[in-house]
């Protein structure tokens, strides 16, 4: 059913719907978000890499707070791993630290510290797949692209009534070809942040706003809550995690990760063959891709294990640690410190 409304997408529909949604648009976007005051592409650059997986209010202070120490392209190429996995504390998933690190020097120097705008010269970059490039050539360079995120691909589907899964293939291929066709050839910096910005205010995941929504006329959905349809959620894995905690003199040992989660970070060691025992000075759980961790703290009797390294408090403020384990530190040293 679907595929018999892509073929049949009335221009006349999507260009009176584009007019609605851009006028609504000049008076309730967020304008104010700091990538989009002056669609400076290294800013743009930055957000998109941010806002991959982590929501616009946790990105916009550290985002003022990452443009302050590295102000420029040259600026990020030129920093240290330790400096800008530090940065990117809070923002968590930080192997897109590292990519958006690799990406600055691939465009210092294949591209003399300027974003590109073709699309073939952005995917060449690290870490800039097809989303991430058609966001940077429209909201960098207002050149045509059709971006889908989230918020998008939500209002998308509802407006079109879009019933296939849009992670399955059907699914996907019916809301690519609405997208294509939704999008005009110029003036897709606006397009796609006012499409944004509905799916943000408007037409959210739970309960969309149809009263208050510039497309509602045309707008197709049925059970508009029940879309955009995707496939059965993976069951969540519960795992345990036994960590060790070496406080000595007031410093406290901590290891580098070498794991694929948080190559570089710092982290509470494993227990390994300790048994856990006596009083736990932490426990916190926190959801990892497809898991949920709970994590369980332990004073350790035996002596601290080689290739630990120890740290003061201060020095600890300063280094890239992932937030599960600054949180169990932090409960630890107040759960000590109250003996
Ligand atoms: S009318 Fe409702 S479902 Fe349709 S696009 Fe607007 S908010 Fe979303």
């Amino acid at each position: 059913m679907d595929k018999k409304k892509q073929r049949n997408h009335d221009p006349r529909r999507i260009r009176k719907a584009l007019t609605e949604l851009l006028a609504w648009h000049v008076d309730y976007g967020r304008h104010a978000l700091p990538w989009r005051l002056d669609s400076d592409p290294y800013a743009v650059l930055v957000s998109e890499f941010m806002l991959q997986q982590t929501t616009v209010a946790t990105v916009t202070p550290r985002f003022a707070a990452w443009m302050r120490l590295f102000p420029t392209i040259a600026n990020l190429a030129a920093a240290s791993e330790q400096d800008i996995l530090s940065a990117w504390e809070g923002l968590g998933y930080y192997s897109r630290a590292r990519r958006i690190h690799a990406a600055a020097k691939a465009i210092v120097e294949r591209h003399q510290g300027v974003v590109p705008l073709e699309q073939e010269d952005l995917l060449g970059l690290p870490g800039i797949g097809s989303y991430t490039a058609a966001a940077i050539r429209a909201f960098a360079h207002d050149e045509p692209a059709v971006v889908l995120d989230t918020n998008i691909i939500r209002v998308l589907a509802r407006w079109e009534n879009l019933t296939s899964p849009v992670d399955k293939a059907a699914g996907k291929q019916s809301l690519g070809e609405l997208a294509a066709a939704f999008y005009p050839k110029t003036g897709c910096r606006a397009v796609a942040s006012a499409l944004m910005d509905l799916g943000a205010m408007i037409c959210t995941a739970g309960k969309p706003a149809c009263d208050a929504c510039p497309l509602e006329k045309s707008c197709k959905a049925v059970q508009p809550e029940r879309l955009p349809a995707k496939s059965p959620r993976k069951v969540t894995t519960k795992i345990t995690e036994h960590r060790a905690w070496w406080l000595r003199e007031g410093k406290l040992y901590l290891e580098q990760s070498c794991g694929p989660r948080w190559t570089g970070l710092w982290i509470l060691p494993e227990l390994g063959d300790e048994k856990p025992s006596g009083r736990a000075v932490a426990e916190l759980t926190y959801p990892i891709t497809r898991y949920r961790v709970r994590m369980t703290v332990y004073p350790s009797k035996s002596h601290p294990r080689k290739g630990l390294h120890s740290f003061t408090r201060n020095e600890i403020a300063g280094l890239p640690i992932p937030t599960p384990h600054r949180k169990a530190i932090e409960a630890a040293l107040h759960a000590v410190a109250k003996g």
